[in-house]
């Protein structure tokens, strides 16, 4: 479809985004960019950052009451932590218009469905989705139009959905630069659970654990006739610590929410990943080298495969993929 002057048309009209933090400015920022919608409004729950997100400009309207920002939007993105969304759905429910499309961004999926399914009324389409790309920092002045570039987007509808809205949003995604797929929203936890969760999981622990041990690691030198006292991990932590720490450095809540709404598959995950670190343990204790080669070999290639397949990192080279 195109409108003035053969420039394709919006495909939405009126797009809600029900937060602004890095993944809905981002999207903000994405949709202004492509003109994909006629109007981007947005709430936000503080009134600090609202006024944030007016001072960027990257929104046409900024409201201080949740229905209205939704009323008469023909998409509502819900963009907070996962452990708001029944309360956020709840709470704008009275004001979604009929035919208009309910999705969100979050990283878990089933509790996105348990949670505001039973809020989206009669004649109002669900069709949940997750953006599997973002960055350890958050607000809305992270944000960046090319965040979701050559990302997958996995969108989960319920059975019966209706295609035309699962089609428009695919549509809309895919014109924010994302590869879309669908999926059962548990497949989506437990793939995610594996790829994204544990690898958070285990960058909270080894951050949490070197500092713990940072006080055995403190060495006493002498410079220029004093004693001081050097700290080895910050000045050595340009090895693969410091990758883990700028995991470990990503948003609190949202990761605390991801945990205890995905527990199931990251504790399975969690399980069988203990058993083959028991593994490697066992080989280092019995100096089994060709066991540990052959495991870094095939880790090696599995880094190939995803650097082949475009997905090793975004545009910004400081903020490197996550989600
Ligand atoms: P963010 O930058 O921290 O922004 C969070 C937004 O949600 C802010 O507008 C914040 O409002 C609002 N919010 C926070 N707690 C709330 C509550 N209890 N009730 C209502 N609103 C609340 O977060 P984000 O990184 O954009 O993440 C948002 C969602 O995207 C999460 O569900 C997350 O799972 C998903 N996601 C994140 C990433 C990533 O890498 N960050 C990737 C993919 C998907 P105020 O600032 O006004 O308090």
């Amino acid at each position: 479809m195109t409108g003035k002057r053969g420039a394709p048309a919006p495909i939405y009209g009126r797009v809600a985004l029900i937060g602004i933090g890095l993944i809905g400015s981002s999207m903000a920022r994405a949709i202004r960019r492509g003109k994909l919608a006629r109007h981007v409004a947005c709430w936000t729950r503080s009134a600090a950052t609202r006024d944030k997100a007016r001072g960027l400009k990257i929104c046409d309207s900024v409201h201080d009451r949740i229905v209205d920002a939704v009323g008469d939007a023909d998409l509502v993105v819900l963009c907070a932590p996962i452990g708001a969304n029944a309360e956020l759905a709840a709470a704008m429910a009275p004001a979604l218009k009929p035919g208009a499309t309910v999705s969100d961004v979050g990283s878990v999926k089933q509790a996105v469905v348990r949670d505001v399914g039973p809020h989206v009324p009669e004649g109002v389409h669900f069709v949940p989705g997750h953006p599997v790309a973002g960055t350890e920092h958050s607000g809305p002045e992270s944000g960046f139009a090319e965040l979701f570039e050559r990302r997958w987007c996995i969108l989960t509808p319920p059975p019966g959905t209706d295609r035309d809205a699962v089609e428009r949003l695919t549509r809309f995604w895919q014109a924010m630069g994302s590869r879309v797929e669908t999926m059962d929203p548990a497949h989506h936890d437990r793939v995610l659970a594996i790829t994204s969760h544990l690898p958070h999981l285990i960058a909270y622990t080894i951050v949490g654990t070197v500092t713990d041990l940072e006080d055995h690691l403190r060495r006493e030198a002498v410079e220029d006739g004093r004693l001081v006292e050097r700290n080895e991990v910050i000045k050595f932590s340009a090895g693969g610590f410091r990758d883990f720490t700028r995991i470990a450095a990503s948003d609190p809540v949202m990761w605390r929410d991801v945990f205890l709404n995905n527990r199931e598959a990251v504790l399975e995950m969690l399980g069988r990943f203990s058993e083959d670190l028991a593994a490697l343990q066992r080989a280092i204790r019995w100096g089994e080298g060709e066991k540990l080669e052959s495991w870094f070999i095939r880790t090696r290639d599995i880094r190939r495969g995803i650097v082949e397949a475009g997905q090793a990192g975004t545009f910004k080279a400081t903020e490197p993929e996550k989600g």
